[in-house]
């Protein structure tokens, strides 16, 4: 099963993703953790990553879709895996389904995780204070809010052709998001 989760950031993609990946049992992957990891071990990757990230901006897609094509090639992600954080673009989109394609393979469910703007920023501040990433600061939330609305919203409206678009209101408790979430992927 491949399933997507997809929101703005502070959505709560990565917090929701881990839970309903470990009751799916398919590994999460999430391509911001993968970053986040190359940048800490100065990795050449995390070296090219590190400005788009701090300035809020995207990575570019050859860069993402390295990762994700040696990801999919893996045997651990031979049953499926749940994508946290990709894709971004519909370019990375369009390169995942030829991907899947290659291995008689489609993406099943897309959900969507749908927090006001207000309630988004409120987020994000708080997980700057707490967990201190480089990119919770007032200027880059903003600006990936931009890219968020510019660049990846308009995926919904190309998995909606697919007919794989779920929906699920992201506000509220951790819990109830979560069975939300299960019921969308059930269906
Ligand atoms: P995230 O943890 O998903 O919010 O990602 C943090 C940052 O990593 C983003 O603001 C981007 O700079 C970069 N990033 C993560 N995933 C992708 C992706 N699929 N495409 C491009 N950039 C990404």
């Amino acid at each position: 099963m491949y399933v997507m989760i997809l929101g703005a950031p502070g959505s709560g993609k990565g917090t929701q993703g881990k839970i309903l990946a470990g009751h799916l049992g398919i590994p999460q992957v999430s391509t911001g953790d993968l970053l986040r990891a190359a940048v800490k071990a100065g990795t050449p990757l995390g070296v090219e990553a590190k400005g788009y990230m701090d300035q809020g901006l995207l990575v570019p897609d050859a860069v993402i879709l390295g990762l994700i094509r040696e990801i999919l090639a893996s045997p651990t992600a031979a049953k499926g895996v749940l994508m946290d954080g990709f894709p971004r673009t519909v370019a990375q989109a369009e390169a995942v389904d030829r991907l899947l394609k290659d291995h008689q393979q489609r993406v099943d469910h897309v959900a969507v995780l749908d927090v006001d703007e207000a309630e988004l920023v409120q987020r994000l501040l708080g997980r700057a204070a707490k967990e201190g990433r480089s990119d919770d600061n007032l200027q880059s939330i903003q600006q990936r809010l931009k890219v968020y609305h510019d660049q990846t919203q308009p995926l919904i409206a190309y998995y909606d052709r697919q007919g794989v678009v779920r929906r699920v209101p992201g506000m509220g408790d951790v819990d109830a998001i979560q069975t939300r979430l299960r019921k969308a992927v059930a269906a």
